[in-house]
């Protein structure tokens, strides 16, 4: 699979947003790779930080999809795209500091990246080890427990 057809994440809390946009600038070269989605505020963030690098605003159109602001239903969309297999990998840079009104759709976006082995980074360390990993880009199947026999379960 080409690296443009692989999709990569991003999510920040309003705390941690500044973060992610230093993070993103300073990987924007292999970031660009790739097809980046994002929740609505993050994205237009995102967006922004590369427009501003590129100094061409026609790079957010062609990398960056946004989806609805996180707690209006944005990380249940992504939730949705890990289940269908849609994901390569998640940043989320949630706050450690302050309470989510959406915290169950944050847990929700949490838990389903991880029943799906899906590369989770959730600080700037993490990232920047995903982020320099020989094996992004590559392609490595994160291996999912085989749940048929959950799935098939006798419930009579
Ligand atoms: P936002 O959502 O990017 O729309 O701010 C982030 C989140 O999921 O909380």
């Amino acid at each position: 699979m080409k690296k443009r057809d692989l999709t990569i994440a991003l999510v920040a809390h309003d705390n941690m947003k500044r973060d992610l946009a230093e993070w993103v600038d300073a990987n924007h070269e292999v970031l660009l790779r790739y097809h980046l989605v994002c929740t609505g505020t993050t994205g237009r963030m995102v967006a922004r930080t590369l427009v501003e690098r590129h100094g061409d605003a026609a790079i957010a159109a062609e990398n960056v999809t946004l989806l609805r602001s996180g707690p209006l239903g944005g990380d249940q969309q992504l939730g949705s795209m890990i289940a269908e297999g849609k994901i390569y990998a998640l940043v989320f840079f949630w706050d450690p500091m302050q309470a989510q009104p959406h915290d169950v759709d944050v847990k929700a976006l949490l838990r389903i990246a991880t029943l799906y082995n899906v590369p989770t980074a959730v600080n700037r360390s993490t990232a920047d080890f995903l982020i320099s990993s020989p094996l992004l880009g590559s392609d490595y199947q994160p291996t999912v427990r085989d749940y048929t026999s959950y799935v098939e379960r006798n419930l009579k």
